[in-house]
């Protein structure tokens, strides 16, 4: 089957911070990410800040250009950036960020912003594009009587909502969503994310869901991306992964969730903060922070292999893992 979304070997590097006598010194922010995204399918990619998803988010749109390696979109590489290709392929990919305040036009009433996207892809009479936008507010819960709103007459909920309107205006096959609720309140988290379930429900959208909410994540994803320091350390069917973790790392962040019936002492708490990434560790980059790191990790790089159907996971004690707290 051809994969709607494929990323192989993407690389992007950042110039780090100046020394104070020296050249800059390079991050790699994504380090050589393959991954792919069917059909109708959500892709959730976790981990904690600073691991590389948000950029990858963008590079897999090819709003941040890739170093390295190549997206495919149907199995044709991605237009570059700017181009009038990549902007007619965009009314296919859109992306929803984690401030609606900041994605939306204070200028602009409710109406227009979701008409916009029909405008700059020239879809449909005018006639056709008021009918679009009518139904695309009802389809996300907004009222008739909302439309010549202004974003700051609305609550954080519905101007998410709006996002989302406007991002299924041109019919995409593909949404990638940045953090798209974190910024909400919880009540209005769980309707957000209700809608997102509904929509991709409903047909062949495919959908990259970037967030650090595991929950939320379990609830909404296929398949699950664990990033650390700009790798996927595990990836695989979202039911298996939670039920059993294979990498440390997705042990510690699954089971530093709370859930209901698990003792507060059982969960292992990951201690300390990510490396700078500009100084990775040599090696397994997880193990300053792996109760379970030997000589091996310090000095070779995991490379992710089979553990089981549809799981991989980056660890040399893979069959051993049981990450305890430290
Ligand atoms: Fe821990 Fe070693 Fe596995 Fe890295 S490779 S996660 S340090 S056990």
């Amino acid at each position: 089957m051809t994969a709607l979304l494929e990323a192989r070997d993407l690389v992007r590097v950042y110039e780090g911070r100046k020394k104070l006598f020296g050249a800059p010194v390079p991050v790699r922010a994504v380090d050589g990410i393959s991954l792919r995204v069917n059909q109708g399918e959500v892709l959730g990619i976790v981990g904690e800040s600073g691991s590389g998803k948000s950029t990858l988010g963008r590079m897999l749109l090819g709003v941040d250009p890739s170093q390295g390696g190549e997206v495919r979109y149907r199995g044709e590489p991605l237009p570059p950036f700017g181009t009038p290709q990549w902007r007619s392929l965009r009314a296919r990919m859109q992306m929803i960020y984690q401030d609606p305040l900041a994605a939306l036009d204070r200028r602009l009433t409710i109406a227009d912003q979701i008409r916009e996207p029909l405008e700059i892809h020239q879809i449909g009479a005018e006639a056709d594009r008021r009918a679009r936008v009518a139904e695309l507010m009802r389809s996300v819960g907004l009222r008739p009587d909302q439309a010549g709103r202004y974003p700051h007459e609305l609550s954080g909920g519905q101007r998410q909502r709006v996002v989302i309107a406007r991002a299924l205006a041109t019919e995409p096959d593909l949404l990638v969503c940045d953090e798209p609720v974190s910024a909400l309140d919880v009540s209005i988290q769980a309707q957000v994310v209700n809608l997102l379930r509904e929509l991709q429900g409903k047909g062949a959208l495919g959908m990259v869901f970037i967030s650090h909410d595991l929950k939320v994540v379990r609830n909404l994803c296929d398949r699950v991306a664990v990033m650390y320091l700009g790798r996927v350390v595990e990836e695989g069917p979202s039911e298996q992964l939670f039920a059993e973790p294979r990498h440390p790392y997705t042990q510690a962040l699954i089971s530093s969730v709370p859930e209901p019936g698990r003792a507060l002492d059982s969960r292992v708490i990951l201690q300390g903060e990510p490396p700078n990434p500009a100084r990775r560790p040599s090696g397994c980059a997880f193990h300053p922070r792996c109760s379970l790191a030997s000589e091996i990790c310090r000095a070779d790089v995991p490379q992710l292999d089979q553990v089981g159907p549809g799981q991989m996971a980056a660890c040399h004690h893979v069959d051993t893992a049981r990450f305890d707290a430290a």
